[in-house]
C-alpha cells in the first residue's frame, strides 16, 4: 500500500483511541469548521434542516445520531430515547411512506459491549426502535462496526427480520467472510448495504491491500444485484458507481429495486449527478455530540480529507 495506508492511516486511527488527543481536539475551535464539513451539527434541529434540504432536492436521506462503544446502560437507553425522538421527526418530514427516510444505528450505541446480557441489551433497545420505526414510516439499517462484532450483529438482524424484514444491514467488503454473507442476505431477501469498509482490521479477517478490497467490493456486489434483496450501493468511488449501474442493467433491476448511497459532505455534486439522471441516492447524515469516531474515520480514509483538516488548522 501507500504511505497513507501503512503509516499515515494507523498512526490516525492509533490517535483517535487516545484520550488526551481527544481532548485536545475538542478544545481547538478551528476544529468546528473540519466538524462541520462531514457532520451538520449537534442538534436534532441541525440534523433535520440538513434532511430537509436533502429530501427537497430529490435525495433519500439516513440519519444516524452519532455514537458508539457505550459501557454504559443509561447511555444506552438516552440513545434509544435519541433515536424515538429523531423517529418522530422524520416520519413528519414525509406526509406518506414512500421509503425516503431512514435511520442507521450502531449496535455499540445500544449496549452490545456491555459486560453482560450486552447482545441481549442490544437487541431489546434495537428492537423497540425499529417497532416504532415501522409504526412510524421510516426504515432502519444497522451499521456495521470493527470485525469483532459482525456474528453477534448479524444474529440480532436475523432477529429484528423475523419480524420487521425491511431491517437493513451493512456488509463490508475489506472482510474475508463477506462473501457468504452476501449470499445469505441476498437470498433471504434483505436490504443490505455494501461499503468497503472503515475500520482497520486485522489480515486474518480482512483484506489488506485497496485492490484486494475493491475486487471483493465487485463480486460481493454482483451477488446482491443478483439476488432478491434491495442492494444499498455505498460508496464515493467512480469504479464502483460505475459497476452498479451496469450489474443492475445486466439483471434487469429497475430504478427503486437498489440505490447509491453516500456521505453527507461528500461528492455532493455527484449525489445530485445521479439522482438528476434517474437513480435513487440515499445521503447518511450524521449528528450529535459524538462526532469524534466519525470524524477519525473519515480522515483516515482519505489523504484528500486530511489535507483539508491540516489546512483548516493552518488557517
Ligand atoms: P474510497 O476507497 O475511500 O475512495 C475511492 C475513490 O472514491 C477515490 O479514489 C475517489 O475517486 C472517490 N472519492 C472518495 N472520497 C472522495 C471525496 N471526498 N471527494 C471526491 N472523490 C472521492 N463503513 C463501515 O465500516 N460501516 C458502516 O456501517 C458504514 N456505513 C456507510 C454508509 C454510507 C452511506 C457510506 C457512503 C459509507 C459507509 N461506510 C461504512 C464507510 C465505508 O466503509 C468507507 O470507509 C467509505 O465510504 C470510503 O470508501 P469509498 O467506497 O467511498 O471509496
Amino acid at each position: 500500500g501507500t504511505v497513507f495506508d501503512t503509516v499515515l492511516r494507523p498512526a490516525i486511527v492509533a490517535a483517535s483511541r487516545s484520550e488526551r488527543v481527544k481532548v485536545a481536539s475538542e478544545r481547538w475551535p478551528v476544529t468546528e469548521r473540519v466538524v462541520r464539513r462531514f457532520v451538520p451539527g449537534e442538534s436534532l434541529a441541525e440534523a433535520m434542516a440538513a434532511v430537509g434540504a436533502e429530501l427537497a432536492d430529490g435525495l433519500a436521506v439516513t440519519v444516524d445520531f452519532l455514537g458508539e462503544d457505550t459501557l454504559d446502560e443509561s447511555q444506552a437507553d438516552a440513545t434509544v430515547s435519541a433515536y424515538l425522538a429523531l423517529l418522530e421527526s422524520l416520519s413528519t418530514a414525509r406526509s406518506t411512506p414512500d421509503g425516503s427516510v431512514e435511520v442507521s444505528m450502531k449496535l455499540t450505541a445500544l449496549g452490545l459491549g456491555l459486560p453482560e446480557h450486552g447482545a441481549k441489551i442490544a437487541e431489546e433497545n434495537a428492537r423497540t426502535i425499529v417497532e416504532a420505526a415501522d409504526g412510524l414510516g421510516v426504515l432502519v439499517t444497522v451499521d456495521a462496526e470493527n470485525h469483532t462484532t459482525v456474528d453477534r450483529r448479524l444474529a440480532i438482524v436475523r432477529s429484528l427480520r423475523d419480524d420487521f424484514p425491511d431491517t437493513g444491514t451493512v456488509l463490508q467488503a475489506c472482510l474475508r467472510r463477506t462473501e457468504d454473507d452476501c449470499a445469505e442476505f441476498a437470498a433471504s431477501g434483505a436490504r443490505i448495504r455494501l461499503c468497503k469498509g472503515a475500520y482497520a482490521e486485522p489480515a486474518a479477517v480482512a483484506f489488506t491491500e485497496r485492490r484486494q478490497v475493491d475486487d471483493n467490493y465487485l463480486r460481493c456486489l454482483r451477488t446482491l444485484m443478483r439476488g432478491r434483496g434491495y442492494p444499498m450501493v455505498a460508496t464515493h468511488d467512480p469504479t464502483m458507481i460505475d459497476a452498479a449501474t451496469i450489474l443492475a442493467d445486466e439483471f434487469g433491476r429497475a430504478p427503486g429495486t437498489w440505490e447509491h448511497q453516500m456521505l453527507y459532505g461528500i461528492r455532493v455534486d455527484e449525489q445530485r449527478r445521479l439522482a438528476a439522471a434517474g437513480a435513487r441516492v440515499r445521503v447518511y447524515i450524521p449528528y450529535g455530540e459524538q462526532w469524534y469516531g466519525y470524524l477519525v474515520r473519515r480522515l483516515a480514509e482519505r489523504p484528500a480529507n486530511l489535507g483539508f483538516f491540516l489546512r483548516a488548522l493552518a488557517g
